[in-house]
């Protein structure tokens, strides 16, 4: 009998000023007061930040506001930002010698010094974040009103061929690998390196991809050819994830996914985490943007005995070509178009912010996150909605992995 009567009260309650398919009218009065509590209820995960590089350049504090870049724990936290991953990058001159003309070694090496340097960051913040390596700590962390910081490795190049070194990684807390960056290297081949070197996955890339489905590591395929992308998901057993990728539809290059490799990657159970790059969101602002890189490149090779008159060339150049940037309303429509071609699942957020230089207006940083959730739910996106593109997914994927893992690591 009770039932009965509570039931119409539950629905009342879910429905709070919203339709009958939860969406929220963005004239209501209390749009703003509901989008900022639905914010809020959403584990928000960000699958991208490049902080450790920005501390290892510029040893920022990021206890403190800071005025410039994208992350210091006081935005992340205005911006309701629960689980980070900071990116172990490594860059591609520590790749193996030989995989190119500027590679020299010592990959393994510093990927140790940027893990020890996320738990130094992480230690020194200790009253308003932990370190997590699994959902459930994510999830107990948040609960404890924490901010849980999560590892990727950004290049593969640190296993230096070794299963042994993989799972020391592993045991550090990193919890994704992305498979290359900017070179092609001794997994597989690099979307930014024309070479094309090993047309795809090398011998030891295609026995790893299994390796990392064992024991629980997600394999992330921003940054790789197409050709690996396609050999990787033929070969994952488990979801994979493209932790900081753009729309190649809206911009064109091989950095960014074809609508074939999100559905196929949808298809996969993956998730397609998207990055906040002005460059990789536009044509528009891309193809300027590369232009204008090269004339950079031009002009300091032809003067570079001649820094000042090189300089006020490149400054000639500003005036004459200024920047186009893109916003965020570019970033919801964006996101809504992903959404329609891959569903609801497969969607989520890695900003990549402080590894790229300009982000939509209205996206200038970590405090901005709930500006965007406010964007998607004018677009009728539900409070369920939300929860999945700002975490729910991620952390879905990364259980599957795990489940993945416990079920073939017998002999781990
Ligand atoms: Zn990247």
């Amino acid at each position: 009998m009770k039932k009965w009567i509570l039931l119409p009260i539950a629905i009342f309650i879910a429905c709070d000023n919203a339709d009958e398919t939860g969406k929220l009218d963005p004239k209501a009065p209390d749009f703003a007061e509901k989008a900022a509590a639905i914010h809020r209820d959403a584990v928000l995960v960000d699958t991208h930040i490049d902080i450790p590089y920005r501390i290892t350049h510029e040893n920022v504090n990021v206890s403190e506001r800071l005025e410039d870049g994208h992350f210091d724990f006081v935005r992340a936290r205005e911006g309701g930002l629960n689980a980070p991953f900071f990116a172990v990058y490594v860059s591609s001159k520590f790749n193996k010698p030989g995989t190119d003309a500027d590679a020299r070694g010592g990959a393994f090496a510093e990927a140790m010094r940027v893990i020890d340097l996320v738990d130094s960051v992480v230690s020194a913040n200790a009253g308003v974040a932990a370190l997590a390596s699994s959902p459930d700590e994510v999830e107990r962390i948040v609960a404890n009103g924490k901010m849980a910081v999560c590892m990727g490795m950004e290049n593969g190049a640190p296993i230096e061929g070794s299963f042994k070194k993989l799972r020391t990684l592993h045991q550090k807390g990193i919890r994704y690998i992305t498979l290359t960056h900017a070179k092609d290297n001794h997994i597989c081949d690099s979307s930014y390196d024309k070479r094309h070197t090993n047309k795809g996955l090398t011998a030891f890339g295609k026995k790893l991809i299994p390796e990392l489905n064992r024991i629980g590591m997600m394999v992330d395929i921003s940054h790789v050819s197409d050709e690996t992308f396609w050999q990787a998901i033929e070969l994952s057993q488990a979801p994979m994830i493209a932790s900081h990728s753009g729309l190649r539809t809206f911009r064109h290059m091989e950095r960014n996914m074809s609508d074939s490799m999100l559905v196929a990657l949808a298809k996969n159970g993956g998730v397609f985490q998207y990055c906040f790059g002005s460059f990789f969101i536009t044509d528009e602002v891309g193809i300027p943007a590369q232009l204008r890189y090269e004339f950079k490149d031009s002009i300091d090779t032809r003067y570079k005995d001649d820094p000042q008159k090189a300089a006020a060339l490149y400054e000639h150049y500003l005036e004459e070509h200024p920047a186009p940037n893109t916003d965020i309303d570019e970033v919801a429509r964006q996101i809504d178009y992903a959404v329609k071609l891959a569903g609801i699942d497969h969607i989520g957020i890695g900003s990549d912010f402080d590894g790229v230089g300009a982000v939509p207006v209205g996206l200038e940083d970590v405090s901005k996150y709930p500006a965007l959730t406010k964007k998607l739910l004018a677009l009728g996106y539900t409070a369920a909605d939300i929860k999945k593109i700002n975490g729910g997914n991620l952390l879905r994927v990364w259980r599957e992995v795990e489940a993945h893992s416990s079920q073939h690591s017998a002999t781990h």
